[in-house]
C-alpha cells in the first residue's frame, strides 16, 4: 500500500505569515522549512503506523524545494523541484493507493483562513470547475480522482479542513493544527499536540483505507469546464494565448477540457501564462 503525501506550507503548524513560506526570507529559512518538515514527518510516521508499505512525499509549495531531504523521515522518498509532470501531486499516476494533503490552505476568498489563496495570490481571484468554486484542495483531489486515488487526509486550519470534507466527503480524515481568526492570525496549538493530531489522523486514515472505509475518489464530470477569474485584465489577456479559451469578461477566461487531467494541465498553463513576472 503506497501513500502519496502532498505537502504545502500555508497550512502547516505554526505558520500564519507569507514571510514564513517565502523562500529567501529569514522566517522561511530559519523556521518555516523546519515547521513544514515536522508536519510531513508526523504524517509519514502515521502512514507507516497505519500499515502503509511505501510513502512518497510530493513537495508542492512554491518551486517544490522546501523540505530538506536530510531532515525528512528516511523511510519516505521525496519528489522535489519543479516543474514536474503532476506538480503538487507528483507521483499520483504511479500506483498510489491514497492521497494525503498536509499543510494545505483554503481557497482564495475564504474568511478566517490562514493565507487563503488559489495557486497564485497575485493573479488568481477564483477558479471554477464545472461551475463549482474550487481551490487547491479540490484541484489536487480531482486529479487524484482521475487516477482512481481516494483522498485520505487533509491537515491545516479549521477552514482548510472544512473545505477538505466538502470535496472529499465523510470518509476523509482531518487534522486541525491551528484555528484561524483572520488571513494572518490564528490560535496555534503547541507543536507536540498538532503533530500528534497529524500522526493519529494519518494512521487512522491509512487503517480506514485497509478496511475499505476511506473516502471515494473525487470524480469530476467530463468534459470539464474550467473558468479562471484573474485579478487583472492583462492577466486574462495573456491567458487567452491558451488554445480554446474564451473570454467571458475583462478578467474571466473559460475553456472546456476532455477530462480532469487535461483540466489540471490547462489550469497550470493558464496560471503560468498569466503570472506577472
Ligand atoms: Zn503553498
Amino acid at each position: 500500500m503506497k501513500i502519496l503525501i502532498a505537502g504545502d506550507m500555508e497550512g502547516v503548524s505554526g505558520i500564519t505569515q507569507w514571510e514564513q513560506v517565502t523562500p529567501t526570507h529569514g522566517e522561511y529559512l530559519n523556521r518555516g522549512r523546519a515547521l513544514y518538515t515536522g508536519d510531513l514527518n508526523a504524517a509519514i510516521e502515521g502512514a507507516f503506523e497505519g500499515g502503509a508499505s511505501e510513502v512518497v512525499v510530493s513537495d508542492g509549495h512554491w518551486a517544490g524545494r522546501n523540505a530538506p531531504i536530510e531532515q525528512l523521515d528516511p523511510r519516505a522518498r521525496l519528489n522535489y523541484g519543479s516543474p514536474s509532470p503532476m506538480s503538487m501531486v507528483q507521483g499520483i499516476d504511479q500506483g498510489v493507493s491514497g492521497l494525503m494533503l498536509v499543510g494545505y490552505h483554503a481557497m482564495a476568498g475564504t474568511a478566517e483562513a490562514i493565507l487563503d489563496h488559489t495557486w497564485s495570490n497575485s493573479s488568481i481571484a477564483a477558479v471554477y470547475i464545472n461551475d463549482r468554486r474550487t481551490g487547491e484542495i479540490g484541484l489536487n483531489m480531482g486529479v487524484a480522482g482521475y487516477f482512481g486515488v481516494p483522498p485520505l487526509l487533509v491537515t491545516g486550519d479549521q477552514n482548510a479542513c472544512a473545505e477538505g470534507l466538502a470535496f472529499g466527503g465523510a470518509g476523509l480524515r482531518t487534522a486541525i493544527v491551528k484555528t484561524a481568526t483572520s488571513q494572518f492570525a490564528a490560535e496555534l496549538l503547541p507543536l507536540v499536540e498538532s503533530r500528534r493530531r497529524i500522526r493519529e489522523a494519518a494512521a487512522d486514515a491509512t487503517r480506514a483505507l485497509w478496511k475499505g472505509l476511506a473516502a471515494a475518489p473525487l470524480q469530476i464530470g467530463a468534459p470539464t469546464r474550467l473558468a479562471v477569474e484573474f485579478i487583472l485584465s492583462r492577466q486574462a489577456d495573456r491567458a487567452l494565448l491558451f488554445p480554446g479559451t474564451v473570454r467571458v469578461s475583462g478578467t474571466r477566461v473559460e475553456v472546456v477540457l476532455a477530462d480532469m487531467l487535461q483540466t489540471y494541465r490547462a489550469f497550470r498553463a493558464l496560471a503560468t501564462l498569466a503570472a506577472d513576472n
